[in-house]
């Protein structure tokens, strides 16, 4: 085992979707001392103030050690019982479509690999959905429609290669804080140039050239300009869309009906029209441009379409996999990618595999599965109200806390109050959700378990053990194939190591006679023991053993859509699924602040960490403050037909007037303790069922 005194272990960070490689050194006495790997093509050596504070976050003071049930210790034997007991009886009297997976990008991909083969071949259960459905379901869905498969065509390094860098919906400055340095570094060595695409001016606009505050939701109108303006001034790449693409001229009618001048687009957006020129030219000039995107655009019921509207303007110039040029998501969750690769989505079966006969085919006779289901399952907000109207009465929840993320928070632990059997496989010995929970496992936490992860360049690394395990707890894969031995499936679930999982899943995503696909992990399938434990950082598709991978993919077409073309969506004039009207006259916005993770369960841990922002707040325009009768620091109420919540007023300038903007990291029981999941509505987007978490019609009013 790796956790020798004094012995330096290469692991990854597991907070942001970054992945940096991390060095962690054990002390010998449950802590270690933590530096940015050199070696690690995410971030070279560096680390932002969560990573080099993780350090700070492991002793066990709020760790769970030992199982529980109904709040009482008991052995792993009776946990592991009673589990797989009360799931036979649960599916025997109902069906297994009453039983549900509730998964989180913060496991590794063999522990999702192995939950989402339990749930969806053994069990039968088609509802296995993820908190990856809050973060990047939208990208997931856009890049399906324009490329016929989950790819991101680029890497990391075409940031520092690009001349232009367009960051939509995305505080990098804060959420993806190593990409940041590596854009700022490219800025003041190479003049790259920096456009932000924020409703809110954020730290991340300190660090740009142009910032267009764009009204909620309006982010399509602006794309759609754009592709009109390339082909009217004659800048799209007729080559490229002749021999790679399909649905141009539709996409291309449908944008001029919406967005046919700078006027039209002024009016509909609220950005001043010059600004509108000045990002028009500059990206139809610049020779490289990489157009990022994150949770603004995703969070939104229009995210699929803004991807759509982004990704078109790409495929029109031709600028997609090439170097310096392309679309780019910017996942938020260390493993969102590692759990899309296994399939942990509820829109998915397995290894980039959908319910196609052929798919259901192979993934039945690969797993020997003999409950394999047919169909989608529900995503995550449909999930928790057929917990709340009775379908769903057994829910297994690993490692996420969705009585504080998901939309209508209060709604959602009101339902988990019904289920029949509630477990939850979690680090700390309580939160939101696990208070909960009839059954309480305990799961190993970052240090203490082996496996892989993907960031956002599909780069596959290791995460790798330097602490024993915590009291009780054990990997979450050996929970899972435990409960699984004990329905009957031992033999399917035999798994000695992680490196047997991963082997596994590398063999399921390889087509040995079905031609070649972008998710290919077949020259992974040999790996021993030891191969596996080394294995260096690697972007897939990998095209031969000990190759670092593929960098850039469809720079010359070879799409993933059955005739090899990408597509373009013809993206519709996108409306706000709530607008704000007189009695909800404010829009509200929600998303990370710099140095805290989700809800804080670990980075709240680290006293250096809470001395950035201490306490839940709500920022407001100096206007809209003044006209609400709100003071700096002043208590205020905000509320939306949700549910509501007590904030600081924070007065910023870079608020846009109309829309409060508060964080998502606090959790507790009462409106005074700031948990702001319980405000915002459950609205999703028609094609990825993401739910709109930057547009709740709101109040707010001095305490
Ligand atoms: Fe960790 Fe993300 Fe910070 Fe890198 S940028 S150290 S992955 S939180």
């Amino acid at each position: 085992e790796n956790t020798e005194t004094g012995k330096a272990v290469r692991t990854t960070c597991p907070y942001c979707g970054v992945g940096c490689g991390v060095i962690a050194t054990p002390d010998g006495n449950g802590g270690a001392t933590i530096a940015g790997d050199t070696e690690h093509p995410a971030n070279f050596g560096r680390l932002c103030s969560k990573g080099s504070a993780l350090g700070e976050t492991l002793a066990l003071e709020t760790r769970l050690l030992h199982p529980e049930i109904d709040g009482q210790r008991v052995t792993w034997d009776a946990a592991l019982d009673h589990v797989s007991s009360r799931i036979s009886d649960i599916k025997e009297e109902h069906g297994p479509g009453s039983i549900a997976f509730y998964l989180s990008g913060q496991l590794l991909t063999e522990d999702y690999y192995v939950a989402n083969k339990l749930a969806k071949g053994f069990i039968g259960t088609p509802h296995v959905d993820t908190n990856s459905r809050l973060c990047m379901s939208s990208s997931v869905a856009g890049h399906k429609r324009a490329f016929g498969a989950d790819i991101v065509p680029q890497c990391y390094d075409d940031l520092e290669l690009a001349d232009l860098i367009v960051l939509v919906g995305s505080n990098a400055a804060w959420c993806h804080p190593i990409l940041y340095q590596r854009i700022q570094v490219a800025r003041a060595e190479r003049g790259v140039r920096v456009v932000v695409i924020d409703p809110r001016r954020t730290a991340t606009c300190e660090g740009a050239d142009l910032h267009l505050p764009i009204e909620p939701g309006k982010d399509s109108v602006l794309w759609n300009g754009l592709l009109v303006h390339l082909a009217d001034k004659g800048l799209v790449d007729w080559r490229f869309i002749g021999d790679h693409t399909d649905g141009f001229p539709e996409a291309l009618a449908e944008a001029r009906g919406q967005a046919g001048s700078i006027a039209s687009i002024a009016i509909e957006t609220g950005l001043n029209g010059i600004d509108i020129e000045t990002f028009f030219s500059w990206w139809s000039e610049a020779p490289k441009v990489v157009s990022c995107y994150s949770q603004g655009v995703n969070q939104s019921a229009q995210g699929t379409d803004k991807v759509n509207a982004i990704i078109n303007c790409h495929l029109a110039t031709g600028r997609i996999g090439k170097i310096g040029s392309g679309p780019l998501s910017l996942t938020g969750q260390p493993n969102a990618m590692g759990g899309r690769e296994v399939g942990g989505l509820a829109n998915m079966l397995a290894a980039h595999m959908g319910f196609s006969p052929a798919d259901r085919s192979r993934v039945s006779r690969f797993w020997q599965a003999p409950n394999l289901i047919t169909d989608e399952g529900l995503k995550a907000v449909q999930m928790f109200d057929a917990i709340a109207d009775g379908r769903i009465k057994a829910l297994w929840v690993m490692g996420t806390n969705p009585a504080v993320s998901l939309p209508q928070a209060d709604y959602v632990r009101a339902a988990l109050c019904k289920l029949e059997l509630f477990v939850v496989s979690e680090n700390v010995v309580s939160n939101d959700t696990a208070a909960e929970a009839g059954v309480r496992l305990p799961a190993a936490a970052w240090g203490e378990k082996d496996g892989t992860v993907t960031n956002s360049e599909r780069r596959i690394s290791r995460q790798r053990k330097f602490l024993p395990l915590a009291g009780e707890a054990r990997p979450d894969w050996w929970i899972l194939s435990e409960v699984a031995k004990r329905l009957g499936y031992e033999r399917y679930f035999a798994f000695e190591s992680v490196s047997d999982i991963f082997r596994e899943h590398a063999s399921l995503s390889h087509f040995e006679n079905g031609g070649t696909r972008p998710f290919d992990l077949g020259v992974l399938t040999d790996l021993s023991p030891a191969s596996y434990d080394q294995l260096a950082p690697v972007q897939w598709p990998i095209s031969q053993p000990g190759a670092s991978g593929t960098e850039r993919l469809f720079g010359e077409g070879g799409f993933a859509t059955p005739n090899g073309r990408a597509r373009f969506v013809t993206v519709r004039m996108p409306k706000l699924a709530a607008e704000v009207n007189e009695a909800w006259p404010f829009v509200l916005n929600t998303g990370r602040v710099r140095d805290q993770w989700h809800t804080m369960t670990r980075t709240g841990l680290s006293p250096r960490l809470w001395s950035h922002i201490s306490e839940p707040f709500v920022e407001v325009h100096p206007s809209d403050a003044e006209t609400m009768g709100l003071v700096q620091g002043q208590l205020a109420e905000v509320e939306t037909a949700s549910g509501k919540a007590v904030l600081r007023t924070l007065i910023n300038e870079g608020q846009a007037p109309g829309s409060i903007f508060a964080p998502i990291h606090w959790s507790g029981q009462n409106s005074s303790a700031g948990r702001i999941g319980a405000l915002v509505h459950p609205f999703t987007d028609p094609v990825s069922g993401q739910p709109e978490a930057k547009a709740t019609p709101a109040r707010i009013s001095p305490l």
